[in-house]
Parts: structure tokens; C-alpha cells; sequence
């Protein structure tokens, strides 16, 4: 039986939400396999939680279908 396993942050163990994810996606490549919550890739990439959720919504704005 397969299970389905919930992404989780590979750092601290938080529960991803989809923003996170996408984000993860998007900025990492789709084919990421370790997921950070956003306080981790705000940390791995140097810039502030406020620059990723900026990001999002810019790639909102571009139609990303990540989001
Ligand atoms: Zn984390």
C-alpha cells in the first residue's frame, strides 16, 4: 500500500503548505526533492521571508500554475 507522505520541510520538519512548495518548485526546479518551509528558503537563499511572498505574487501575476 502506498502512503502518501506529506511534504515536509527537511530542515525543521514543518508541514508545507502549497505556496511553499511552489515556491520550492520554482525556485529550486521542479525536480527538487528536499522542501524547505519558507523561513528555511528564505535562510538557504539569503533574502527575507517578504521576498519570497513578494515572488509568489509575482508569479501569480505571470499565471505560474504552481500557485
Ligand atoms: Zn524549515
Amino acid at each position: 500500500m502506498i502512503r502518501e507522505k506529506l511534504a515536509k520541510c527537511y530542515l525543521c520538519d514543518a508541514e508545507l503548505d502549497k505556496i511553499s512548495i511552489g515556491l520550492n518548485k520554482k525556485l529550486l526546479g521542479r525536480n527538487v526533492k528536499r522542501f524547505h518551509c519558507l523561513s528555511c528558503l528564505a535562510n538557504y537563499l539569503d533574502v527575507t521571508v517578504e521576498d519570497l511572498l513578494a515572488k509568489v505574487e509575482e508569479f501569480k501575476e505571470q499565471g505560474c500554475k504552481l500557485f
